[in-house]
């Protein structure tokens, strides 16, 4: 159960991990699928918020990152609780409403939801993309700081669309991390929890840095973690993160909600918060104290 001060310190960070992937995924949206050193010969070090890439977007748009998060979000706040078919017809609305953007895998487990019902996809060596983890972050501030809840709440989701162990070790490991930077971990912490990751499935190491950010759950990860250790501020962890270029827009948005919720609201720059679509900052900030107020430990406030 959260006292009133951790309660107050919770939700500065749980807005601060909501609003921090928003702007994560929309800076790293216009460098996606670019490699890092035709961002460096383009930009120097790409670090405004200015729509374009390849998705043509608004300064300030989101994608499918922020927008599958915001589907599992209102699924938990509309139910006063955990309902997997209301996240689940929530993607499939998303999906219909000609999303910006959707991730093969995402997209093979939402149609078989549309089709015939399917709530849970079949084992397959190939969904260890990054779609499932990209979206946990709903999952996190509703189950804080409960670890139980988080690990069965996280492999649920998951397995709508991605039915793999490494994936599932991600979303997990996320979550975790996610439960303890909202309680206010120093990253030393945060660090123990990674190796315990590595320990059990050692492709997620990260030091030597490999570069790779790609769709692939083991390399976005590896990235987050490079530059978010290093980083000493939210912008030098997000700016570090999507200059990899690859999936920029994920990388970004997993970096930007564990940064976020590091380094709480007040650290996020306000020329970014200025350039965000006004709509999604507002819905992502109420979403976040909604969700943390829902949580079953913090109800009682
Ligand atoms: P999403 O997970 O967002 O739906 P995609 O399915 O479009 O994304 O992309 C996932 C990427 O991850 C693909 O490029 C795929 O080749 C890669 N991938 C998935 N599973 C593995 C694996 N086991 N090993 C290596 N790469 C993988
Ligand atoms: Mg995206």
């Amino acid at each position: 159960m959260f006292n009133q001060y951790n309660l107050d310190e919770i939700i500065d960070r749980a807005r601060g991990a909501f609003i921090g992937m928003a702007i994560g995924d929309a800076l790293g949206a216009t460098v996606e699928f670019m490699t890092a050193p035709e961002i460096s010969a383009k930009y120097g070090t790409f670090r405004e918020i200015v729509g374009g890439g390849w998705l043509r977007l608004k300064p300030g748009q989101v994608t499918d990152d922020t927008e599958m998060a915001l589907c599992i979000a209102r699924a938990i706040v509309a139910n006063q609780g955990w309902s997997i078919e209301a996240i689940a017809r929530n993607f499939a609305t998303w999906l219909k409403s000609r999303s910006v953007d959707c991730g093969d895998t995402c997209r093979k487990g939402i149609r078989a939801f549309m089709l015939d019902g399917r709530l849970e996809s079949p084992p397959n060596e190939w969904d260890a993309g990054n779609g499932a983890a990209m979206r946990m972050l709903p999952v996190a501030l509703y189950s804080v700081p409960d670890e139980l809840m988080l690990k069965r709440y996280a492999v649920e989701q998951a397995h709508l669309t991605h039915n793999n162990p490494v994936s599932d070790a991600a979303c997990i490991c996320l979550g975790e991390l996610l439960h303890l930077t909202l309680c206010g971990a120093a990253k030393s912490r945060l660090l123990r929890q990674v190796e315990g990751l590595v320990a059990r499935f050692p492709a997620f190491a990260f030091a030597p840095y490999r570069g790779l950010a790609t769709a692939y759950v083991v390399d976005t990860m590896q990235t987050v973690f490079h530059w978010f250790f290093r980083g000493k501020s939210f912008e030098e962890c997000v700016v570090g993160t999507v200059n990899q270029g690859a999936d920029a827009d994920t990388t970004g948005a997993i970096c930007g909600m564990l940064a976020g919720a590091y380094y709480g609201m007040d650290s996020i720059p306000p020329r970014w918060l200025k350039k965000m679509d006004k709509k999604v900052m507002a819905e992502v900030d109420d979403m976040a104290r909604r969700l943390v107020a829902a949580s079953p430990a913090g109800r009682s406030f």
